[in-house]
């Protein structure tokens, strides 16, 4: 049997109540381990966190945050959205790709917020849902991060370490959002997906995922998905902090090599 199979019967016969418990102290230990997790869309109003976030799509945060500071001061109010010029958006937003189709969600955003909500971004997760280019994602994100409303946000990272933390065996979206509801508290939904999608940008990578340099390695069921060897694990940590990361796990910084530091994380 290989480490993942030896890894996942350690937590075979677990109750809900053990998961729940593992599931929170793995929560604890995410929260120590990134510190620094945040939003990394840039915002100063929930406006522009929704416009953001339509953007986010299919690119990283750091090119939307490229954008976003000329299309901000250009377009303030919902209003100015819903009267924009056609080819001035797309050129505008050209570098975040599929630019057509998020100029229409942007424009069309405009004009139901200024038809029905007088102008204004609702804070309630149905009304955000029933706007143009606002997913259940997207709305939680809104909700977490300019509402102060607490929202779980899954993305593909989310999907992908809940998955291995063995928390869900779900694929779907939504039932992974009202599962994880159930595992961790409310007030902590918002910067538990943080912290989980800063985990899988700079540790648990979709492909070689850093199990000899995680964290999480003894909570983890999917422990042995990637190398379990510290040198081979810390060369896969990622970001501004991947030296940090390697010796909260208890691994020696000096063997993360620098262009981890400063390569970009996955988007
Ligand atoms: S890096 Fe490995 S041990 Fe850590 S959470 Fe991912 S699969 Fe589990």
């Amino acid at each position: 049997m290989n480490l993942v199979g030896r890894s996942v019967k350690r937590f075979a016969g677990e109750t809900p109540i053990g998961r729940k418990r593992r599931a929170r102290k793995m929560a604890k230990v995410l929260a120590e381990t990134h510190p620094d997790a945040h939003c990394e869309l840039d915002f100063t109003t929930p406006l522009e966190l929704a416009v953001a976030t339509i953007l986010s799509a299919q690119t990283t945060d750091v090119r939307v945050n490229q954008v976003t500071p000329t299309l901000f001061k250009r377009y303030v109010s919902a209003a100015d959205y819903a009267a924009a010029d056609r080819t001035e958006m797309e050129e505008l937003l050209r570098p975040t790709g599929f630019f057509r189709a998020k100029t229409d969600s942007l424009i069309k955003l405009g004009q139901t917020l200024v038809d029905k909500h007088d102008g204004v971004l609702p804070a309630k997760l149905p009304d955000l849902v029933a706007l143009p280019g606002i997913g259940r994602k997207t709305a939680n994100v809104i909700l977490g991060n300019a509402f102060g409303v607490p929202g779980i946000t899954v993305d593909t990272h989310f999907r992908r370490l809940t998955n291995r933390f063995g928390w869900v065996q779900e694929e779907d979206p939504v039932k992974i959002e009202f599962l994880v509801a159930d595992l961790i508290e409310k007030r902590d939904w918002t910067m538990l997906s943080h912290r989980v999608i800063f985990h899988g940008r700079r540790v648990c990578h979709a492909r070689k995922p850093a199990c000899g340099a995680c964290t999480l390695a003894a909570m983890c069921p999917s422990y042995g998905a990637g190398p379990t060897e510290a040198p081979a694990a810390a060369k896969l940590l990622k970001g501004p902090r991947a030296r940090d990361l390697a010796a909260a796990a208890g691994v020696d910084p000096d063997l993360v090599p620098v262009a981890a530091v400063t390569t970009p994380e996955a988007p």
